[in-house]
């Protein structure tokens, strides 16, 4: 993996690329740092290297935004202790899906292939699954249990997985004999490849069945409940260990990956672990201070004060009453932005009593007020 480089600045795209510009970035500079072009420079070589593996995780929307959350997909330990009930931080398993450059190098030593062999035979993992799923602002500060329906591939009832139309079996794959590999020898080494026409599975399907088109597995709607904790925000993904699709020959269920998304709150925004609320307050609130009922969003209602002279987009802090932050780690602080509304329509009578406010009032009331009449009558170079 490559260590300490930005996955983005390798590729030369912004972090809000869309896969189509990605895909393109990448080819542009494969293109450009391939050895026939660079005639096997060796920096080339290593940009290359770099430019690959930077890919490999970007063209995945699942690794990347494992790598956008956390900076990493080299499978280092995130602690996300605070997870319940089957959920744990992202541990392991971002190394797979990219192929090992020394599986050819074992095969030709090796010759047997059964370093193939025994990984295709035998237990195999069932894929991940992702889906996402949007939570209130309220639900992702108290955390909650929710359910998930989602899309995962699972064995189809008609055929019983074999993918051959009931009444007829898979077949022995005639061009591999079964194994599954095609064996042709290179000089001193023997090379085995996956057999092109039955990837390996060792079958071949003459009538394949008409529920699953001989894929023996269709699309299944489920339903699993997760345990969402306090803190986490748009852009978390919580696996849910077992959830994805079957494993075959035995081997264990893949995960559920859920993309969280957060909905909008009508009074509160969330920036980080704060939050802010707007409070529209009088000019009579603001020019003599008050004490109002202030809404929270978990804590319930809560005295605030209007200091005497509050100026509209003063920001009023309430410490603590913020986001809870992952993992028990206290929480934020909550933001009061004061807005002091000017009356509009107001009758003859209203204006007049301002009106008369103004005239009794001095550069003492109206300090930037008076100091602008004073500044603008100067000449400034
Ligand atoms: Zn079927
Ligand atoms: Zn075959």
């Amino acid at each position: 993996m490559v260590r300490g480089k930005d996955l983005y600045e390798i590729l030369g795209v912004p972090r809000n690329a869309s896969q189509d510009e990605i895909r393109r970035a990448y080819l542009k500079l494969a293109h450009k740092y391939h050895p026939d072009k660079t005639g096997g420079n060796k920096e080339a070589e290593e940009k290359l290297k770099e430019i690959n593996a930077a890919y490999d995780v970007l063209k995945n929307p699942e690794k990347r935004a494992q790598y956008d959350r956390f900076g990493t997909v080299d499978g280092q330990p995130f602690d996300m202790g605070g997870f319940t009930g089957g959920f744990r931080g992202f541990t392991e398993g971002f190394g797979e899906g990219f192929e090992s450059p020394f599986d050819d190098l074992f095969d030709m030593i090796f010759g047997s292939g059964t370093r193939r062999t025994s990984r295709r035979s035998s237990a195999q993992r069932g894929n991940d699954v992702e889906t996402t799923l949007t939570i209130t602002l309220k639900e992702s500060a108290t955390g909650a249990k929710k359910r998930v329906r989602y899309l995962c591939k699972e064995q189809c009832t008609e055929c019983h997985g074999t993918g051959a139309e009931p009444g007829s079996k898979p077949e022995v794959c005639p061009q591999c004999g079964g194994t599954g590999q095609i064996r042709a020898s290179h000089g001193f080494f023997s090379v085995t490849r996956t057999c092109p026409q039955c990837r390996g599975g060792g079958k071949y399907i003459s009538r394949p069945c008409m529920r699953c088109g001989g894929q023996g597995r269709i699309s299944a709607t489920r339903e699993t409940e997760i345990n969402i904790p306090p803190g986490v925000d748009t852009g978390t993904t919580l696996r849910s260990v077992g959830d994805g699709e079957a494993g075959t020959n035995g081997g264990p269920p893949g995960d559920l990956y859920v993309h969280l998304q957060l909905k909008e709150h009508p009074l509160f925004e969330r920036k980080g672990d704060d939050l802010y609320c707007e409070v529209p307050v009088t000019l009579s609130q603001a020019i003599s201070g008050t004490v109002i009922k202030a809404p929270t969003l978990i804590d319930g209602m809560i005295d605030l004060t209007i200091p005497e002279g509050t100026q509209s987009g003063d920001l009023l802090r309430k410490k603590g009453l913020g986001m809870p932050r992952l993992n028990n780690r206290g929480r934020g602080d909550l933001y009061y932005k004061i807005v002091v509304e000017i009356p509009v329509r107001l009758s003859k009578h209203q204006q007049d009593l301002l009106r008369e406010l103004d005239d009794l009032a001095n550069a003492k009331n109206y300090p930037q007020y008076w100091k602008f009449r004073e500044l603008k009558e100067k000449n400034f170079d």
